[in-house]
C-alpha cells in the first residue's frame, strides 16, 4: 500500500500526539485521513461527521492542489505524496483545540528564578502566556534576550517594532543616517514630524514608547572590521537589515566568528529573500556567495525602487524567525532560502547547503578575520573611488549660464524614464544609462554634451564611457538634478 506524508495543521497537533507530520499508509486521501483518525481518535470528531464524512471545514490538499478538484476523497494516492489538512481558522482568537495534556504541559513550567512578571506584564502578554510555546517560561526568555538589529531601515523597523512589542528585552540598533521624507513610504519606525531627526533618537523614543520593557541601545556608526565583533559580542541573534552587500558580509562574517545566529533579509523592488545564516548548524551567507559582486554589476540601490509594503513583510518574517530561535521552537530557516514574490504573491524555497570548503565557516577556514569591502551600494565611502573625480564636471550655476548663452551645450539625461517623469531639464534628451553604448549615434551631431542623472553618479559612468569611446567634450553635472534642483531652480522636485 502506497505510503504518503500527512502534514497536520497546528491547531490539530495536540490532538495527534503533538506530531506535525506522518508518514501513513492508504490507497486514496480519504483511506489516509480514516488511518490518521484511527489512529488518533480525539481526531476523528474534529475530521469526520458523525455520518463519516470529512467535514466541509476541513480542506485537505493532496501536494499542491486541493482534493475537491480531484476526485476528492477518492483521489489515489502514490508513495511520497504530500497530503495537507487545512482547517478553517477564525484567527485572532486563542487556540479552541486544547487538550488536558497541553494545559498540563502549561502548568508545569517552573515559575521564573528571578524577578516575576508585574500584572502589566502578564496582561501586555497574554496573548503569549496563552500559547503552549510561548508561555511564562518563553516570556521570559525573550525578556532576557538580546537582539543586535544591523541597519533601521526598511527591513529593521519593522522588526524592531515587532521584536519590541514581543517583549525581547534588549535591541542594539545600528544605524547613522537622518531619517528622510522618501524613508517614510516603508519604514513604519518614524513619523513626519521625524524627518531630518537622527533615525537612532526616532527609533529609541518609538520603541520604548511601544514597549517600556524593552531597553534600547543605540550603536550611531557604520558598521565596520574595527567595531563588528566588540558590537556583536553582547547579543543572541543578530537581524541582517543592511541595504549594501560589504555590511552582509561584515555581519555574516561576525556571527560565524562568533557563533551567532544571523537572520537575513533582503528585498529588491518586488521580491525578498530570508534566511538563518548559522554557521553552527548550517551554511553561511559566504557558502551562498563566497565574495561579494563587483562594485558595475550591482544596481545602484538609488536606482532601484521598492514596493514600500514588500520590507514590512521580509522584516516581519525575520522578526518570526529571530523569535523562534530565541524561544528554541519550530524549525528555523536554516538551510532553507525562502524566496517571496510579491506581484505573484508566491513564497518557494531553495535548499541552501555548507559549503565543505567556505572560506570562513568550514573544518579549515582561509579567512580567520573580518574584511572590509568598498561600499558600492546605499552607502557611500572614501573607499568606494568613485569615476566622478576623474571625469570633466560642470557645477549647476555654470551650467544654467552656458544654457542661457548662444552655444548651450547639449543635455542628456541618462537617468531611467520613471525619474524622467519625476522632473527633468528643460531641452534634455533622454537616453538610459544602459543604452547609451547603443545609442550614441543620436550624440555624433552635438560639439559639447552635459549628462546628467540623479545624483552624479550614474552621469559619472556614462561619461567615462563617451570620453571611452571617443567623445572630448563631454561633462557631467555635479551632484546631478537634485543639485539643480537645490541651487538653480528650487520650483523642481528632489527625490
Ligand atoms: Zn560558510
Amino acid at each position: 500500500m502506497p505510503k504518503a506524508t500527512v502534514k497536520v495543521p497546528t491547531p490539530l497537533r495536540p490532538l495527534a500526539g503533538g506530531a506535525s507530520e506522518l508518514s501513513l499508509e492508504g490507497s486514496t486521501v480519504g483511506g489516509v485521513i480514516r488511518t490518521l483518525a484511527d489512529a488518533n481518535p480525539g481526531l476523528k470528531r474534529h475530521l469526520f461527521t458523525t455520518e463519516g464524512r470529512l467535514r466541509n471545514f476541513v480542506t485537505v490538499y493532496l501536494n499542491d492542489e486541493d482534493i475537491r478538484y480531484l476526485e476528492r476523497e477518492s483521489t489515489p494516492v502514490k508513495d511520497g505524496d504530500v497530503v495537507s489538512i487545512v482547517p478553517a481558522v477564525a484567527g485572532g482568537s486563542p487556540a479552541s483545540v486544547r487538550t488536558p495534556h497541553r494545559e498540563a504541559k502549561v502548568r508545569d513550567v517552573a515559575p521564573p528564578a528571578d524577578e516575576p512578571f508585574s500584572r502589566d506584564e502578564l496582561r501586555r502578554y497574554s496573548r503569549h502566556l496563552l500559547l503552549p510555546e510561548v508561555g511564562l517560561a518563553g516570556q521570559k526568555r525573550l525578556r532576557q534576550s538580546k537582539v543586535l538589529l544591523v541597519g533601521a531601515g526598511g527591513l529593521g523597523a519593522p522588526a524592531a517594532l515587532y521584536l519590541a512589542a514581543a517583549g525581547v528585552g534588549e535591541l542594539g540598533v545600528v544605524d547613522f543616517d537622518a531619517v528622510e521624507l522618501s524613508n517614510l513610504q516603508r519604514q513604519v519606525l518614524y513619523t513626519t514630524p521625524d524627518v531630518g531627526r537622527p533615525k537612532l533618537t526616532a527609533a529609541k523614543e518609538r520603541i520604548e514608547a511601544l514597549n517600556p520593557g524593552t531597553r534600547v541601545v543605540a550603536y550611531e556608526e557604520r558598521f565596520t572590521s574595527e567595531n563588528a565583533l566588540e558590537i556583536l559580542a553582547p547579543y543572541d541573534v543578530v537581524v541582517d537589515g543592511t541595504d549594501n552587500f560589504p555590511t552582509r558580509y561584515l555581519v555574516n562574517d561576525a556571527s560565524v566568528l562568533l557563533g551567532k545566529p544571523n537572520v537575513y533579509g533582503s528585498i529588491y523592488r518586488f521580491e525578498g529573500q530570508v534566511s538563518v545564516f548559522d554557521a553552527k548548524r548550517g551554511p553561511c551567507y559566504r557558502c551562498l556567495y563566497s565574495e561579494p559582486p563587483p562594485p558595475d554589476l550591482v544596481p545602484s540601490c538609488a536606482e532601484a525602487g521598492v514596493l514600500g509594503v514588500l520590507p514590512g513583510v521580509v522584516g516581519v518574517l525575520q522578526a518570526t524567525e529571530t523569535l523562534k530561535l530565541l524561544l528554541g521552537r519550530g524549525d528555523p530557516l536554516i538551510g532553507r532560502l525562502l524566496l517571496y514574490d510579491a506581484l505573484a504573491m508566491s513564497f518557494r524555497e531553495l535548499k541552501l547547503r555548507k559549503n565543505p570548503s567556505c572560506v570562513i565557516c568550514s573544518a579549515n577556514p582561509t579567512q580567520k578575520g573580518l574584511i572590509d569591502y568598498p561600499a558600492f551600494c546605499g552607502v557611500p565611502s572614501p573607499d568606494a573611488a568613485p569615476s566622478a573625480s576623474t571625469v570633466p564636471e560642470v557645477e549647476p550655476e555654470e551650467l544654467r549660464a552656458e544654457l542661457d548663452s548662444n552655444e548651450p551645450p547639449f543635455l542628456v539625461d541618462v537617468r531611467e524614464p520613471e525619474e524622467w517623469a519625476i522632473a527633468r531639464l528643460p531641452g534634455a534628451h533622454l537616453i538610459p544609462k544602459g543604452e547609451l553604448a547603443e545609442r550614441v549615434d543620436e550624440l555624433t551631431g552635438a560639439s559639447r554634451l552635459v549628462l546628467y542623472c540623479r545624483s552624479g553618479r550614474r552621469s559619472s559612468e556614462a561619461t567615462r564611457l563617451l570620453l571611452d569611446l571617443g567623445f572630448s567634450h563631454v561633462r557631467t553635472l555635479h551632484g546631478g538634478i537634485n543639485a539643480w534642483a537645490q541651487r538653480v531652480d528650487p520650483s523642481l522636485p528632489q527625490y
